[in-house]
């Protein structure tokens, strides 16, 4: 029965309540009738609501209406559409990249295009729940390696038996905020003939030189790399992209389901994410920002956590885990601090593994260092 299975849920703690926004994304915010201060959100430059990206908007829906009218393959790939892969995969340094109406849906395409029965796919345990959805819907063997495991993934692959073998990872973790070995990984996709797909959801924009991402972070380039990136997080708009070797993404063309079969974007949006593109490649000022918003937190929450028996996992980026444990603590230390006029949202399973409830604590460029203290009083003023 759905009314027993809802009735367990709210049991669990594990009931999802969405809180109702009356203003634009951005380090004040009114949700539910108050107004807060946010560390909601994954807007890491600031750009969500950011002025430039507005009038860029606003001139393109002048100039292209409001909707695309039919997929990319029926009449619906615009000029912006065209112009921002273009640029999407020169400024990755990448051949080429696809669009996607969301990462979900290019994470869907990404694997289901590489892969498929008799194939295996080698996946990080703590990938996004989209990774997780496309490769069961490939068809191919999924064989799951513990988080960040290099040496368990190597013997796995060797091993394996399959002829084409994907390794997919997160880039950035969603929920963990820590980063990919991806150097190792590479490596280990160049021993074993297998390609290597990384979702960069939490990265692009943020790491590396200019925001290219993980793999720039690494220095990292190979014909056997495909970049999955999200452009409604730091981006601050919607959408994301495949990017890829020029084989690749010819075959991406021909075989994604989430592109062929749906509605392309907007053509306002690409003209948005054009602006956006470039304000990403601008905006050293504001990473450097973010960074040091990042250290100011870590420094002075890692003593209040181990008082508190919260564990503050190791995170150098904008996303910082506070463990909590248990469902229901965990949501009322969230209350407690919506309480206090401070938004953080508790994340529990499935989101993340049982037992591992957490604030995720996102912070932005947008943040002031003021912002940030006023965190640490509020954690500092809630007594357990
Ligand atoms: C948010 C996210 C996605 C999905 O991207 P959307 O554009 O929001 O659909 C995919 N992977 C990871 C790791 C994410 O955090």
């Amino acid at each position: 029965m759905i009314e027993d299975k809802l009735a367990a849920l709210a049991e669990q703690g594990l009931y999802r309540h969405r809180r109702l926004v009356d203003s634009p994304c951005g380090p004040r915010m009114v949700v539910d009738g108050r107004s807060v201060l946010a560390f909601a959100s994954n807007d890491y430059l600031g750009f969500a609501n950011d002025q430039r990206l507005i009038e860029a908007t606003v001139d393109a829906v002048r100039r292209w209406g409001v909707g695309a009218g039919a997929s990319h393959y029926l009449g619906g790939h615009f000029r912006p559409h065209d112009d921002l892969e273009h640029q999407l995969a020169h400024f990755l340094g990448l051949d080429a990249a696809s669009l996607f109406s969301t990462g979900y849906m290019a994470n869907l395409a990404a694997v289901t295009v590489m892969v498929g029965r008799g194939d295996a796919v080698f996946a990080d345990r703590l990938n996004h729940a989209s990774l997780i959805d496309a490769v069961r819907l490939s068809g191919a063997d999924s064989i799951r390696y513990r988080h960040g495991d290099v040496a368990g993934l190597e013997n796995l692959l060797a091993n394996a038996k399959a002829s084409t073998r994907l390794i997919v990872t997160d880039g950035v973790f969603s929920m963990d905020g820590d980063i990919a070995p991806l150097a190792d990984l590479l490596a280990v996709a160049e021993r074993h003939d297998a390609w290597l797909l990384v979702d960069d959801a939490h990265a692009f924009g943020v790491l590396g030189p200019k925001g290219r991402g993980t793999a720039a972070l690494f220095g990292l380039s190979s014909p056997r790399l495909l970049v999955v990136g999200t452009l409604g997080k730091a981006a601050g708009v919607a959408g994301a992209f495949v990017a890829g070797s020029e084989l690749a993404s010819r075959w991406l063309r021909q075989k994604a389901r989430t592109s062929i079969f749906t509605t392309a974007s907007p053509p306002m949006l690409a003209c948005a994410l054009i602006e956006s593109l470039r304000l990403i490649e601008d905006a050293d000022d504001r990473r450097q920002h973010l960074t040091d918003l990042i250290r100011r937190f870590r420094q002075a929450a890692a003593p209040l956590c181990a008082s508190r028996g919260w564990r503050l996992p190791p995170s150098e980026t904008a996303i910082q885990p506070l463990i909590v444990g248990d469902n229901r603590e965990c949501v009322a230390l969230a209350d407690a601090l919506l309480a206090r006029a401070i938004w953080a949202p508790a994340i529990r399973p499935p989101t993340v593994p049982v037992g591992q409830a957490r604030l995720r604590i996102s912070l932005s460029a947008a943040h002031s260092v003021d912002d940030v203290d006023q965190l640490i009083e509020a954690l500092l003023a809630i007594r357990p």
